[in-house]
């Protein structure tokens, strides 16, 4: 943890109510402007769709933000590879790892707590307990179910079990990554455990999904900030994905798709193509039919770090009918995309010059030659401009026409 400097008093969270982030950031001295960054790009990545970050400016979304309550969750792993909490983790400027500890409560995180055994199940009954009803439960990793769910036990309850006595007393759940979405790579053919998603399990609970693998970990934070600050969830797709950041496919923003358009396709890993950074479709890329926003929001803060930035096709990780289920490298049809003729073209066609436009710019072109030949004629205030065609006066003009000289006038 990196050591902060106490400033009460010099934003509005020094003032905010108790019980609310912005209370509590003042008491822990976190510093103002690593609040300001992080507000910041959480509107970078929620642009549209979430109420919280529905302002012009990072410092009235730290407003909004530091009134809500710091909302008591519990984080329960199951069959994952804890990508998603990686995800969470591997962000900086600000530590998202350590901010996050302060805009939330988190009450009970396998990978990230201190406590094991006994007294792990102690602080995950004492926060069901102190804030049933009230607390959100985040579930990282699919749930088997086959065989009467012995194929994963915690505390000696099965995971389906742990995870129906958990969310009973939920005000909300949110399944995060592919797996706890719909059951992702465990689920995958020939499925051994019978994986599933939360929201085949949980009823009666408003259930949130932010598939991926690993999604963004700023959807996360969205979402719950929003459910703190106002008790409401962003609007859903059919999947239950917020539409905030599920609401466009990666082919629409990709960076490589005036490639897709001209027809420059990378064909096999390392030929010309790939390394000219062109279409990766005819490798199997998924993104005509993924939606997610990893074209615009990058991973780990790093510029390029995301599948198709470093060269491999998108997989289709959010989306179920394809991750883990249509082979990685099966080339998908095409459809319901922009048309690539509904753009501007690149080189836009250059008919040749015909003979009437050609006698009226030549007779254009004329005109401003002559007019600026009168011009300089006009305005020259120096005598015998070599500059000036004709200003220098012929030896007949001297000699027979009104050749008088004025005062001061040089001419022989
Ligand atoms: Fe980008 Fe894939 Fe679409 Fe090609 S097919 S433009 S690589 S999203």
């Amino acid at each position: 943890m990196r050591s902060v400097t106490k400033r009460p008093g010099d934003s509005a969270a020094a003032r905010a109510p108790a019980g609310t982030i912005g209370a509590h950031l003042a008491r822990c001295g976190v510093p103002r402007r690593d609040f300001l960054v992080f507000c910041a790009k959480l509107m970078v990545a929620a642009p549209f769709g979430l109420a919280l970050t529905d302002r012009a400016r990072a410092a009235d979304v730290a407003r909004e933000v530091a009134k809500a309550r710091r909302l008591p969750v519990i984080w329960l792993h199951f069959q994952d590879c804890t990508g998603c909490t990686e995800t969470l983790l591997r962000t900086s400027s600000p530590d998202l790892a350590e901010l996050i500890l302060h805009l939330i409560s988190l009450d009970y995180h396998e990978t990230l707590m201190a406590a094991a055994g006994k007294s792990a199940e102690a602080a995950l009954h004492t926060s069901m307990r102190e804030n049933a009803g009230n607390y959100v439960l985040v579930v990282e990793g699919s749930i088997p179910r086959k065989d009467d769910g012995i194929y994963m036990k915690l505390a000696g309850k099965p995971a389906v079990a742990v995870l129906e006595e958990v969310a009973a007393q939920a005000a909300a759940v949110i399944g995060i990554g592919s797996c706890a979405a719909w059951g992702g790579i465990p689920s995958a053919d020939p499925d051994p455990t019978g994986a599933v998603g939360v929201d085949a399990i949980v009823k009666g609970k408003p259930i949130v999904n932010i598939p991926g693998c690993p999604p963004n970990p700023y959807t996360l934070l969205g979402t719950v900030l929003q459910y703190a600050r106002d008790g409401t969830l962003p609007e859903l797709d059919d999947q239950r994905r917020p539409k905030f950041a599920y609401d466009r496919d990666i082919h629409e923003h990709c960076p490589r798709r005036a490639h897709c358009d001209a027809g420059r396709f990378a064909r096999q890993f390392g030929d010309e193509g790939h390394r000219q950074g062109w279409c990766l479709y005819q490798l199997g890329c998924k993104g005509p039919d993924t939606h997610a926003g990893c074209s615009t929001r990058h991973f780990n803060e790093v510029v390029d770090a995301w599948p198709i930035g470093i060269g491999a096709p998108c997989i289709g990780c959010t989306e179920k009918k394809l991750a883990f289920r249509v082979p990685m490298f099966q080339v998908i049809p095409i459809h319901d995309v922009t048309p690539p003729d509904a753009y501007a073209p690149i080189h836009p066609p250059q008919d040749p010059l015909s003979i009437p436009a050609a006698l009226v710019a030549g007779g254009v072109a004329g005109a401003l030659l002559g007019a600026g030949y009168v011009a300089s004629r006009k305005f020259s205030t120096v005598r015998n401009d070599d500059s000036v065609p004709g200003d220098r006066p012929s030896a007949e003009a001297g000699a027979g026409g009104n050749g008088s000289k004025e005062e001061g006038d040089e001419r022989p």
